[in-house]
C-alpha cells in the first residue's frame, strides 16, 4: 500500500531528469541568499572553519573563530602554540581533541609541502589529515573549484523527499546528484537544498503548503 502511494507521487511528479532544472531555477530565485554561513577572509581560515564545523552548528564556529582568527593568522601560527593550548581555544566547537589534532596536522602538511596555502584540487585537500570528504567538497566549491556535490543533513534529507535519489549513504547519494545536477551547478546546489531545508523543508514539520517546489515534489502533503 505505502508503495504503491510512492510509486504513484513519483508518477505524478515526472521523471527527475525533467524535474531539476525548474527545481534548481525556482530554489535560486527563493533563496537568493544561499551561501555559506561560515565566516572566514582567507583559504586558511575557511579551512580551518570548515574542519570545526564537524558536529557542531555554523553559528557556534562563527563565536569561536570570531576569537580564534585574531590570535592564529597563519599555519605556522597553528604549530607555534602547545597542542592543549589551540584545545582551549577550540574547545566550545566539540571534539576539540581530535579537531585540534586535525588541523595541527593539516597546517603542518600545508607548510610543508603547499607552502603555506590551501590546495584547490579534492585529491590533495583529501590527503589533508582529517579532512575528510564533506570537507574537502565544501573547501573546494568555495574556493570556485567544486568538484562533487557536498551531502550534509539537510541535502541528504531533501535529496530523499524530492525523489532525487532512494540511497541513505552520502557518497551514494552524492553519486546520484553528479549525475543528475548540471556541473556549472555543484557548488551553489548544496547551499539551495541547506536553505530551503532549514527554513521550508524542515526536519520534523515541513512547511509543503509554502514550498515552490511543492508540485515538483513526491514528498508533498499538499
Ligand atoms: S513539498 Fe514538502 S517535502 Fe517536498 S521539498 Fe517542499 S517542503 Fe519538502
Amino acid at each position: 500500500m505505502a508503495r504503491s502511494y510512492v510509486a504513484e507521487a513519483r508518477r505524478r511528479v515526472g521523471p527527475k531528469r525533467l524535474r531539476i532544472a525548474p527545481i534548481i531555477d525556482r530554489l535560486t530565485r527563493e533563496h537568493q541568499d544561499a551561501a555559506i554561513a561560515l565566516r572566514f577572509r582567507s583559504d586558511v581560515e575557511l579551512l580551518v572553519s570548515v574542519m570545526l564545523s564537524a558536529q557542531t552548528t555554523d553559528v557556534n564556529v562563527n563565536r569561536v573563530t570570531d576569537r580564534l582568527f585574531r590570535k592564529y593568522r597563519k599555519p605556522e601560527d597553528y604549530l607555534a602554540v602547545p597542542p592543549e593550548e589551540l584545545e582551549r581555544d577550540i574547545y566550545q566547537t566539540g571534539f576539540f581533541r581530535q579537531k585540534a589534532k586535525a588541523i595541527r596536522g593539516t597546517m603542518k602538511m600545508l607548510v610543508e609541502e603547499y607552502d603555506g596555502k590551501v590546495p584547490r584540487e579534492l585529491d590533495e585537500l583529501l590527503r589533508l589529515p582529517g579532512v575528510a570528504r564533506k570537507t574537502a567538497n565544501v573547501v573546494a566549491a568555495e574556493l570556485g573549484n567544486p568538484q562533487g556535490i557536498v551531502v550534509d543533513t539537510h541535502v541528504r534529507r531533501l535529496s530523499q523527499r524530492l525523489g532525487l535519489t532512494r540511497q541513505d549513504d552520502p557518497v551514494k547519494i552524492e553519486r546520484d546528484l553528479q549525475k543528475l545536477v548540471p556541473r556549472g551547478h555543484w557548488g551553489v546546489f548544496p547551499h539551495l537544498l541547506i536553505w530551503h531545508g532549514r527554513r521550508v523543508c524542515i526536519a520534523r514539520a515541513p512547511r509543503c503548503e509554502d514550498c515552490v517546489v511543492n508540485d515538483l515534489c513526491p514528498s508533498s502533503r499538499v
